[in-house]
């Protein structure tokens, strides 16, 4: 397991991490097998053993190890690509439906916290927030489009003052505040579906690679020490699954980006903060932080095109950080960690089926809380033959990157490169 060493994040300082679980000891058969133990994975597995399916579900790592466990805790309400966009690719009607099943996915989520009980405190308010002036009477349309057409009453303009008001800094020229989307501990909530998934009778091997794909009329994943067959497979790898299946490696590739925590501010945080609410701007290269239940500031920005993380996060992130809080610049940074994310072309999901008995779903480019969950569930449906929501989400467009597997990155790089010089301006 040494290849795959603990993010020593915020998040894992906080979470006792569980005892590890046991390899695959050889080969076996399931009804699913599941590749990947994130919010993808372990959501699915459980929605299948609820459905009395047996499931097996290999990780690389550990539960949690990738995305799913180090990322910056906000759950978004809505789709990645906005409702115009969405409106264009599939027609108003399929976005609509679009839209409803993100209010599902906050309905999972409460429900998972609510009803099942995961140990998670979900905060309400997620702030956007305009880095450049012309941005905002977009944002302020976005706004009144989600309350008429979409009937979300949840989502408010913020003007300049009023924005200043709850993000103390110059850096912001007005925006929206979304009452219902929020922040959590996402590693909290994915050791929690590992439970509830287990507790309902699926098995996880952590620490255990697959390394190929065998496709047929009961495919299987071959494993360093066994094979698992199965009726059906779900890929729930996102952006880190590396030389299994080109198919999904065509369309979601990997990034890095990377978060620091300060040490806990005390009253210094209403030098930043006006409620508790958390915030991701407008750059293309995001900026996103929040408030930690002890008091730190959370902040993200800074990616990078590459799955090797820097022995030392911290200086990569800070310039970024005091970009929007100088006022922070005395203040020591407590944790700094980077995670991989899949990105797609038209950063909409890839969730497809690739062959008859294979499906996946990845690439959620940065929105993954809130639809990993859901889109687990989705997957569980999908194999149990409840296909509206899986069909739904597999008209959205997904080319595959130009450039193929070897030149994809020298030209995303470029693309991404310029995009993020187009910030600074
Ligand atoms: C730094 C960072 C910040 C982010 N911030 C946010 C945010 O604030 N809000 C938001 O909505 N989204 C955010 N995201 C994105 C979000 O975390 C992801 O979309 C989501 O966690 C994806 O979940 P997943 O289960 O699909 O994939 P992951 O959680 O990445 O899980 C995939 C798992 O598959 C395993 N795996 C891969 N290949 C193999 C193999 N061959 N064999 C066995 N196992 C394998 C990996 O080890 C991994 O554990 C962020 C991501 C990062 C990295």
């Amino acid at each position: 397991m040494t290849a795959y060493p603990p993010a020593p994040s915020y998040y894992s300082a906080v979470n006792p991490a569980p005892p590890p679980r046991p390899p695959l000891g050889g080969d076996a058969r399931a009804d699913v097998a599941i590749i990947g133990a994130g919010f993808t994975g372990l959501s699915a597995a459980l929605h299948l053993a609820e459905r009395g399916m047996k499931v097996v579900v290999l990780e690389q790592a550990r539960v949690a190890w990738g995305a799913s466990g180090r990322n910056g805790g906000q759950a978004h309400i809505g789709q990645r690509r906005d409702q115009d966009w969405l409106e264009k690719a599939v027609g108003p009607s399929d976005a609509r439906k679009l839209w409803d099943m993100c209010l599902d996915a906050k309905a999972l989520l409460d429900d998972t916290i609510g009803r099942r009980g995961v140990d998670v405190r979900f905060e309400k308010g997620l702030i956007h927030a305009d880095h450049k002036p012309a941005y905002v009477a977009e944002t302020h349309s976005y706004v009144r489009k989600l309350r008429d057409d979409y009937g979300y009453p949840h989502v408010e303009t913020l003007d300049r003052d009023q924005m200043r008001a709850l993000v103390k800094t110059e850096a912001y020229h007005g925006g929206s505040i979304d009452h219902e989307a929020g922040h959590l501990d996402p590693l909290a909530l994915a050791f929690g579906l590992a439970r509830l998934a287990e507790a309902a009778g699926a098995v996880i091997h952590e620490g255990t690679r697959v390394l190929r794909l065998r496709h047929g009329a009961r495919p299987a994943l071959e494993t360093e020490r066994g094979a698992v067959t199965a009726d059906a497979v779900l890929i729930c790898t996102d952006g880190l699954m590396d030389g299994v299946e080109p198919a999904v490696e065509r369309r979601v590739m990997p990034i890095a980006n990377h978060i620091a925590t300060t040490a806990p501010l005390g009253d210094r945080i209403f030098e930043i903060f006006g409620g508790r609410a958390a915030v991701a701007d407008s750059r293309f290269v995001v900026y996103y932080f929040r408030p930690t239940p002890d008091g730190r500031l959370l902040f993200g920005g800074g990616e990078t095109y590459s799955t090797t993380l820097p022995d030392d996060v911290a200086p990569l992130v800070r310039p970024h950080m005091l970009n929007v809080f100088p006022q922070l610049k005395d203040v020591a940074i407590e944790h700094a960690w980077g995670g991989v994310l899949g990105i797609t072309p038209s950063r909409a999901p890839f969730v497809r089926r690739i062959a008859p008995n294979v499906l996946v779903a990845a690439g959620y480019s940065g929105q993954g809380v809130m639809l990993g969950p859901m889109f687990g569930k989705i997957l569980a449906e999908a194999v149990a033959g409840a296909l509206e929501r899986f069909d739904l989400l597999a008209r959205l467009p997904v080319p595959s990157f130009p450039g193929g597997t070897w030149l994809r990155k020298p030209i995303l790089v470029a693309a991404m490169s310029y995009y993020a010089l187009r910030d600074r301006l």
